[in-house]
């Protein structure tokens, strides 16, 4: 039997904390990780303990892009010069985690046994102080917090320095701004976005999805991301959603200092997350289509067709709707005129039925 860790998913940061930690393992090939993502059918991921003598912390936190030591900008003093061996050691000891304690970051909370712990700071004479930098709120956490502007959003973190943190959630966190890509800029500013789930497969695979058909792209609304990232899962990954899952998909937005959240209304996350409606979307190759979506403007679906059919007859092009339009060769048009009556069908039938997928 393997012998895993459990990670539930808890609040944005904790998420956005281990889907950047399991972005590593997807890069550096350890253990297959993905096939491990795409294979669980639950919210929860199991990571293998002998994942973490497999890091070479050298490269990654030392050499990497993960910058820890002194003033980093991301994790200001999380560790200092003299400190990276003891951390390195530290790293490949998390494969002894008990659950022994709380933590208000994880809830779960995962500790090294007391015996291991000893063995660290009896081999390095700066251990002591790194245990006692992160096994509490500290100044080290508020650097990685800072964006939020002192409010993070969630009840049982409300910035107390007496709360614990857990030795896995201090080690995961320094991983969390992977998570986060560059969304649309404004005034030469470049917003960060996360897309956060109740299931880490879910946060996956909606991220992965947001970033590959965004980066390097021209400016998008977040809506518009959003709503894309739903169709491209919904096509692509096989998973049934509950009401509860939907209405928790957010997206996390690093503006300037300020977090910022996104979401759809429910009833368009329902229906963006239906395979057949969401590949008749995709079939129309009409942007305008997916603005009617979003807006909630199904009734326009069937005006559209209408005005598409009329000029397809008379070819009088005063209807503004068809301005709209992106694609208008005949072939384009007529495949138009037939998917969005069986869209707009479609799409009354979910709503009618009242949700379940
Ligand atoms: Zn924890």
């Amino acid at each position: 039997m393997r012998d895993c860790i459990k990670l539930y998913p808890s609040n944005w940061l904790y998420n956005a904390s281990v889907i950047g930690f399991l972005k590593i393992l997807y890069e550096k090939n350890i253990k297959k990780i993905e096939e491990e993502i795409s294979a669980s059918e639950k919210s929860y991921i199991e990571i293998d303990r002998e994942i973490f003598a497999s890091i070479d912390c050298d490269a990654l936190y030392r050499r990497g892009n993960i910058s820890i030591v002194g003033n980093s900008a991301n994790y200001k003093n999380y560790i200092q010069h003299d400190w990276q061996d003891g951390f390195n050691e530290f790293v490949k000891k998390l494969a002894y985690l008990e659950n022994v304690n709380e933590c208000s970051f994880c809830t779960t909370g995962w500790f090294l046994p007391e015996k291991k712990k000893r063995e660290l700071i009896d081999n390095n004479e700066y251990m002591d102080r790194f245990f006692k930098g992160i096994e509490r709120y500290t100044m080290r956490f508020s650097s990685i917090l800072a964006p939020s502007d002192g409010k993070f959003p969630n009840a049982f973190w409300d910035l107390n320095q007496s709360f614990r943190v857990c030795h896995l959630c201090s080690y995961l966190i320094i991983h969390h701004h992977l998570a986060f890509f560059p969304s649309d800029k404004e005034k030469g500013k470049t917003h960060q976005i996360f897309i956060n789930a109740p299931s880490f497969k879910i946060m996956w695979y909606l991220n992965k999805f947001t970033e590959q058909l965004f980066k390097g792209k021209e400016q998008y609304s977040i809506r518009k991301m959003l709503g894309m990232s739903l169709l491209e899962f919904s096509q692509r990954i096989y998973i049934s959603l509950g009401a509860w899952s939907i209405m928790n998909i957010e997206m996390v937005i690093k503006k300037n200092n300020v977090i910022d959240y996104y979401s759809l209304p429910y009833e368009i996350s329902i229906i963006l997350l239906q395979k057949d409606i969401a590949s008749l979307i995709t079939q129309t190759n009409e942007p305008y289509v997916l603005e009617l979506v979003l807006d909630g403007k199904f009734d326009m679906l069937l005006n559209l067709a209408h005005m598409i059919l009329r000029y397809i007859e008379t070819k009088d092009e005063k209807s503004k709707l068809l301005n709209k339009i992106k694609n208008k060769d005949l072939y384009s048009l007529k495949n138009l005129a037939v998917i969005l009556p069986e869209l707009y069908v479609k799409i009354n039938k979910i709503l009618n039925k009242g949700v379940n997928i």
